[in-house]
């Protein structure tokens, strides 16, 4: 047998990609829905490499074989796409992948890509170390980074002890997003990336997406954004120059809670004041092939088809969940019993006009009920009950529909009490920072019928009026019970 050369397998590459780049030219001229339906896997990918299947495969294989050495070194050396290996790249992880880097783009003429992770926390360490890292122009010069304080609790640690306490890193923290004085007295010839969560969660803040990208790349650096409590289906980062977007995708996008998945999408060609020209031309396909092939931070297959399973629906998702959560808003709001709501949708909190400027449902124009934009502003929101953490805790302690767990943008309607869940690690100091008080309930509305949300709500909060609230559950229930017996 002769051999067929590294150069025929690169053309044969080169063929197929022109029809992949084709058929996602294609794709990016449909609406939104279409997108999230279809991605990247087309009738062509089904036919000529998965026997036709019309839903895209689970591929728990960890590698590929090759047709001879000639294909395996263009394979290795990256000279042609490969499913070398899954911790690397595999099919089942590209379909999310590709289908993520199509919404977040979506409306836009920014080509981005993606590139999915284990969790969300793995999405942000990626998205944000490869900022981390010594420049050889200014060698052991200290570095720092800017990012506002409201942030998920888990950010909040890695930040603070992964980076500052164990690396040395300095976190330049921004106490009110809204100040533009504030971020821009920050920044210095040090600082390596501006980074923000809107809205945050729980505390929803929100601050001017635009105006940070502009002030980021006024100093060369990019404008990094945990954009979760959105989603694509209500903001895109991108639209405004942001240069990478995260996503703890198990949340809304992975709705159904069948898994942890996080996604890191950027634009190729992000500015940064990093001397790497690879990462700076395509951060997501960098990633992939160097820094996440060396410390391995890749999502499962399996994960990655049932989140892009639940991503088809994303939009309708949003627009019927944050109706009802301003539903459910309001009613909170004229309660005898609560402090306050904090909801970005209503017209009382200081940041709406703001959020406002943002936060629309995408194609609601082109959709058949609405006919024009529509503000919408998510499923996530929160509550102060009066009287304390005690109360607050009764109230919590009272929900029967409402399932009390450490999560959400899940389908079924979950609450958590932040300063002692979520935020609890961060200690007082850093929940003040990040405006979590004791008495404050989190509440992400799920897609349960609004009114039966309500009733819940109604009779939780009956308590404080000495109603008794009488349900029993089982003794206990955690699987590390009966481990602990048998060790
Ligand atoms: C949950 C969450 C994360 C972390 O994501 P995981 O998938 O749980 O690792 C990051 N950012 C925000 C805003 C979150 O809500």
């Amino acid at each position: 047998m002769t051999s067929k050369g590294v150069d025929y397998y690169k053309q044969a590459a080169a063929r197929a990609l022109q029809w992949h780049a084709e058929s996602i030219r294609k794709m990016k001229q449909c609406r939104f829905d279409t997108i999230a339906v279809h991605g990247v896997y087309s009738m062509q990918e089904a036919l000529d490499f998965n026997q036709g299947s019309i839903i895209e495969p689970i591929y728990m294989s960890t590698s590929q074989t090759y047709r001879d050495s000639d294909e395996m070194e263009a394979a290795l050396g990256y000279q042609i796409p490969t499913w070398c290996y899954a911790r690397i790249a595999n099919p089942s992880i590209y379909y999310m992948e590709g289908v993520l880097a199509l919404l977040e783009a979506y409306g836009t003429d920014v080509d981005a890509s993606c590139i999915a992770t284990a969790s969300g926390m793995a999405a942000i360490q990626c998205a944000v170390d490869q900022f981390l890292v010594e420049d050889p122009r200014r060698p052991n010069s200290p570095m720092n980074f800017v990012a506002t304080c409201q942030v998920y609790g888990g950010t909040f640690q890695q930040f603070a002890i992964r980076k500052e306490q164990e690396r040395n890193i300095q976190w330049r923290r921004i106490i009110d997003s809204t100040d533009m004085g504030e971020w821009e007295s920050q920044i210095d010839e040090n600082t390596r990336f501006l980074y923000g969560e809107m809205p945050s969660n729980p505390s929803q803040a929100f601050f001017d997406v635009k105006k940070i990208v502009d002030l980021a790349h006024k100093y060369g650096i990019p404008a990094i954004f945990d954009s979760t409590v959105a989603t694509p289906a209500l903001l895109r980062p991108l639209a405004y120059g942001a240069d990478i977007v995260v996503q703890s995708v198990t949340k809304s996008l992975f709705t159904s809670g069948f898994g942890i998945a996080g996604a890191v999408i950027a634009r190729k060609g992000i500015t940064t004041n990093i001397d790497n020209p690879e990462m700076k031309a395509d951060f997501c396909a960098y990633l992939k092939q160097m820094p996440n092939r060396d410390n391995g931070p890749n999502i499962s297959p399996m994960n990655a088809i049932l989140a892009l399973n639940d991503i088809r629906t994303i939009r309708h998702r949003m627009d019927i969940a944050s109706r009802s959560t301003m539903k459910v808003a309001r009613f909170l709001k004229q309660h005898k019993h609560i402090e306050g709501v904090d909801y970005l949708g209503l017209e009382e909190h200081h940041l709406h006009p703001l959020a406002k400027q943002y936060m629309f449902l995408v194609d609601a124009e082109y959709d058949e009920q609405y006919g024009a934009p529509q503000n919408r502003y998510g499923h996530l929101m929160s509550f102060r009950v009066n009287g304390g953490p005690a109360n607050t805790r009764k109230v919590f302690d009272a929900m029967q529909r409402i399932w009390r767990a450490t999560d959400l943008g899940r389908i079924k309607s979950v609450a958590t009490i932040p300063a002692i869940s979520t935020h609890s690690q961060q200690g007082e100091e850093g929940r003040k920072l990040a405006s979590i008080p004791p008495n404050l309930v989190r509440l992400c509305v799920g897609l349960e019928h609004p009114d039966d949300i309500i009733a819940d709500l109604d009779q939780a909060l009956s308590v404080l009026d000495g109603n008794k609230v009488t349900v029993t559950f089982p003794e206990f229930s955690a699987g590390g019970a009966s481990s602990a017996r048998i060790g």
